[in-house]
C-alpha cells in the first residue's frame, strides 16, 4: 500500500471522553456565563441546531467559525463580535474546568508515536465546530500535546465539517495528498468511514465496542450498509497494521 498519511478522530478515538458528561457540564457554563437571560433548554436546543447547521453547511468561501457566529448571532441577538470574544474567553479560562471528563485513550499514545516512528503525515480530523484553542486543549488533555501534527482541523480553518465529504476533500487540498495515500482511524461510521471511502481514503474502523454491530443495522445507518471499513478493530491492532506495513491482520 502507498499509504504516506494517517488521519485520526479524536473524540472517542484518541481520548475516552465522557461526552455526555461534558457536554452537559459545556452548555450550563456556557448558558450561566453568557446567555442566562435564556431559557436552559431553549438554549441547549438552539445550539444543537446551530451546531449540526454548522456542521451540514456547504459554504466554500465561508469558514466555520464565521457560519456558526453568523447563525449565534441571528438567534440569540448578539454582535458576532462580541460573541466571538466571548467565546474566546470562555475557552481560555472556564473550558478548563472539562479536563476531568477526558482522558487519553488506551493505545492512542503508541498508535500516533508509531505512525511518527514511521515517518507517515499526522493528522487530527476532528469535528471542527470548535476554535482552533478550544481544540487544541481537548488534544492535549487526550495525550497528545507533545505531537507535531500536519494539521489540526477547527473552525478557524475548515469551510466544511464532518460528516459531509467535502470535509475530506478540503483536508487533501490543504495537506496536498492524494486520497489513496491516506487513511482515516475513527470511531463513527458516519463521518470517520462512510466519508472518506467514499472519495477514496481507505480507513479503520474503532467503534467504541469493538464487537457491537448495531450502527450497521440502525435504520439511518442501513443504506449505508454496504460500505465496509478496510480494516476495523481497536488502536492497538491498527498499531500492529502500521508496524506490519499495513499487511492485512490475520
Ligand atoms: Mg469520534
Amino acid at each position: 500500500m502507498t499509504i504516506t498519511t494517517v488521519l485520526f478522530d479524536m473524540d472517542s478515538t484518541l481520548n475516552s471522553i465522557d461526552e455526555i458528561e461534558f457536554s452537559h457540564k459545556y452548555f450550563k457554563m456556557l448558558h450561566e456565563r453568557f446567555f442566562s437571560e435564556f431559557e436552559l433548554q431553549f438554549f441547549y436546543e438552539s445550539l444543537t441546531n446551530i451546531t449540526k447547521n454548522v456542521m451540514l453547511s456547504k459554504s466554500p468561501r465561508e469558514l466555520a467559525i464565521k457560519t456558526f457566529m453568523k447563525e449565534m448571532s441571528k438567534c440569540y441577538k448578539k454582535p458576532q463580535k462580541k460573541l466571538y470574544q466571548d467565546f474566546k474567553d470562555f475557552y481560555a479560562n472556564d473550558y478548563n474546568q472539562l479536563e476531568e471528563f477526558v482522558r487519553p485513550a488506551e493505545g492512542s499514545q503508541e498508535a500516533v508515536q508509531t505512525c511518527f516512528d514511521k515517518g507517515f503525515n499526522v493528522v487530527i480530523a476532528t469535528t471542527p465546530v470548535f476554535t482552533e484553542a478550544a481544540i487544541m486543549k481537548r488534544l492535549t488533555w487526550s495525550g497528545m500535546g507533545a505531537f507535531t501534527f500536519k494539521l489540526v482541523t477547527h473552525a478557524e480553518n475548515m469551510h466544511f465539517s464532518k460528516p459531509l465529504g467535502e470535509y475530506y476533500t478540503e483536508i487533501l487540498k490543504k495537506i496536498k495528498k492524494k486520497s489513496f495515500e491516506c487513511i482515516m482511524v475513527g470511531n463513527e461510521f458516519m463521518g470517520d468511514v462512510v466519508s472518506p471511502t467514499r472519495i477514496g481514503i481507505k480507513t479503520f474502523y474503532v467503534p467504541i465496542r469493538p464487537d457491537n454491530e448495531d450502527l450497521f443495522i440502525s435504520p439511518e445507518l442501513k443504506r449505508f450498509s454496504k460500505i465496509k471499513p478496510t480494516y476495523r478493530g481497536k488502536l492497538l491492532d491498527f498499531t500492529k497494521i502500521i508496524k506490519n506495513d499495513f499487511q492485512k491482520l490475520d
